[in-house]
């Protein structure tokens, strides 16, 4: 197991594209090889294809890819965002 810089269980995401404030990525399935969950991240809000975000508004691969979003929003800060961390609140 190679260790990475993500803390999470997920795996390595495969990043789809990113410009100011938006990055998309997809994650490998663990249940289901071959299949992809695709997560997208706006000015700080995440969101998944996966069950697990169905479910409960959050998973493993929107939490890695808001680290993600954050350390390529560090480069090109256009957005004037707050942290993740203050909006919490389910739509
Ligand atoms: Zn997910």
């Amino acid at each position: 197991m190679a260790h990475g810089t993500t803390p999470t269980a997920a795996p390595a995401p495969r990043i789809l594209g990113h410009r100011a404030g938006m990055v998309a990525a997809a994650f490998p399935s663990k249940r289901d090889p071959g299949a992809e969950y695709i997560a997208v991240c706006v000015a700080g809000r995440a969101e998944c294809s996966c069950a697990g975000f169905r479910y409960r508004r959050e998973c493993k691969h929107t939490e890695a890819l808001k680290l993600i979003a954050a350390e390529l929003g560090r480069a090109d800060r256009d957005i004037s965002a707050p942290p993740a961390s203050q909006t919490r609140r389910l739509a």
